[in-house]
C-alpha cells in the first residue's frame, strides 16, 4: 500500500494473516484445539515441549510422537509461517540479518545480535509500517499488514534454533533479549504484539521463558496504547522514538506527532515509568542539521531532567537516495554533553549491522 505524505494508518487490514499456528494458542487453548481436531490433548503438551523447550521444529526428532500423529499435528497446527529469503552477516558473524517471506509474499526482517553478555533479537511486528517517518525506508513503503503473534514469535524462535545448533559465530547460545525495533509500530498491532510477548515470557512448555524485563517495546508514541500498556502489569522496557523535542520539527520527522504531541507522549511515558518502575528509553536518531542543534539538546535536557529516563542517541544510517545523513561527530559529542549537563544519562547506540543495510526496513526494501 502506498501512502500519501502525512497519511497515517493505525490499524492494518486483517487480509493476509496466516492460518492459526500452535504458537498463537495458550497451552490450555492448544489442548482444547487438539482435542477438537481429534488429537489427544496430551500431544499438545508433548509438541509444546519440543517446540519451545528443545527448540525442535523437526518432527523426526519427536521420538515420543508416532509419525502419523506428528504429520497430522504439522498439517493442522504448524503451517509454515516464515521462509528465509536472504541471510546476511557482519561483525564477524555475530550479527545476522534475515529477510523472511511470509505466506502471502510479504517481506519482513529480523536481526540477531550477539554481544559478550547478551544475545538480542530485533524483530518486526508488521509487514511495512503506516507511520510514514520520512527518514525511514520501511515508512516509505507504507503498511502491508499486521503480523500474527506466531509470526512475531517465530522470528525469535528461528534465532534461538540457529543458536542452539551452533550456527551463529561464538558457538551455542540462547536468546536473552528481544527488541521490537524491526519493521512496524508494535503498538499499532497491540493485541498480537501482546500475545507474542506473553508467549515469549511464559515458561516452557507454554512459551520460551524469556524475562519480561529483557523485552523492549519501541513506539513512536501512540499515547492511548502506552497508557494501556502501563496497565498490563508487565515490566517491559518502553522505548519512545522521539527524534525531536519540539512539535514543529517532530510533526515532520514523526508524522503521528500531528495527533500525539511531544508533551502528551512524554506524559504517557512518565505514567508508564511510574506504573512499572522501569526507566523509559528515549530514542533520538541524530540527523545532520535537522535535529542535532545545541538548542534542541538543551530543550530535550530540560524536558527530561529529573525523570526515570535514559536517552539513546542513534547515529542515523542513511537510506539509499535519502537527503538525511548522520550528524558530525563533533555535533554528536556536544549533543551528549548538553544532555548530560541536565543530569540526563545518555548513550550513543552501537550501530550493529550498518554494513548490511542496518536501518530498519532497508533489507526488505532491497528485496522488493
Ligand atoms: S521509523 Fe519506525 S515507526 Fe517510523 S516509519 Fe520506520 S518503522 Fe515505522
Amino acid at each position: 500500500m502506498k501512502l500519501q505524505p502525512g497519511e497515517l494508518i493505525l490499524t492494518a487490514p486483517k487480509k493476509g494473516l496466516p492460518p492459526k499456528h500452535l504458537v498463537d494458542y495458550s497451552l490450555a487453548e492448544r489442548k482444547a484445539a487438539f482435542a477438537e481436531a481429534g488429537i489427544p490433548a496430551y500431544r499438545a503438551d508433548q509438541v509444546s515441549r519440543h517446540w519451545f523447550g528443545h527448540l525442535s521444529d523437526d518432527s523426526t526428532e519427536w521420538t515420543d510422537i508416532p509419525d502419523a500423529t506428528a504429520s497430522d499435528i504439522k498439517e493442522k497446527f504448524l503451517p509454515n509461517l516464515l521462509t528465509p529469503v536472504r541471510n546476511l552477516d557482519c561483525d564477524n558473524g555475530t550479527t545476522v540479518k534475515t529477510v523472511w517471506r511470509l505466506h502471502d509474499g510479504s517481506l519482513v526482517e529480523s536481526v540477531l545480535m550477539r554481544y559478550p553478555e547478551r544475545i538480542t533479537m530485533c524483530i518486526s511486528s508488521q509487514a511495512g509500517c503506516g507511520m510514514n517517518c520520512p527518514f525511514c525506508a520501511t515508512g516509505q513503503g507504507g503498511l502491508t499488514r499486521n503480523l500474527s503473534s506466531a509470526e512475531i514469535v517465530e522470528q525469535v524462535l528461528a534465532g534461538a534454533r540457529a543458536l542452539k545448533r551452533g550456527e551463529v559465530a561464538g558457538g551455542e547460545g540462547r536468546v536473552s533479549n528481544v527488541v521490537f525495533m524491526g519493521m512496524g509500530e508494535p503498538l499499532a498491532n497491540y493485541e498480537r504484539t501482546l500475545g507474542a510477548i506473553r508467549r515469549l515470557v511464559q515458561p516452557n512448555p507454554e512459551g520460551l521463558g524469556i524475562s519480561t524485563r529483557s523485552i523492549t517495546v519501541s513506539t513512536v508514541g501512540l499515547v492511548p496504547k502506552i497508557l494501556q500498556l502501563a496497565k498490563e502489569g508487565m515490566q517491559l522496557r518502553l522505548a519512545v522514538s522521539l527524534h525531536a523535542p519540539d512539535d514543529e520539527l517532530r510533526d515532520t520527522l514523526v508524522p503521528i506527532n500531528t495527533r500525539h504531541k511531544v508533551k502528551d507522549v512524554l506524559n504517557a511515558a512518565w505514567t508508564y515509568a511510574e506504573a512499572t518502575g522501569r526507566r523509559v528509553s528515549i530514542e533520538y536518531a541524530l540527523i545532520k542539521d535537522i535535529n542535532d542543534q545545541a538548542w534542541r539538546a538543551d530543550l530535550l535536557g530540560q524536558m527530561l531532567a529529573g525523570k526515570l529516563v535514559h536517552v539513546n542517541l542513534i547515529p542515523l544510517n542513511p537510506t539509499p537516495g535519502s537527503i538525511w545523513t548522520a550528524s558530525n561527530p563533533r555535533d554528536e559529542k556536544e549533543f551528549v554533553r548538553r544532555l548530560e549537563s541536565h543530569g540526563v544519562t545518555v548513550t550513543v547506540r552501537d550501530t550493529r549491522g550498518r554494513e548490511i543495510d542496518g536501518a530498519c526496513g532497508q533489507l526488505a526494501a532491497v528485496e522488493k
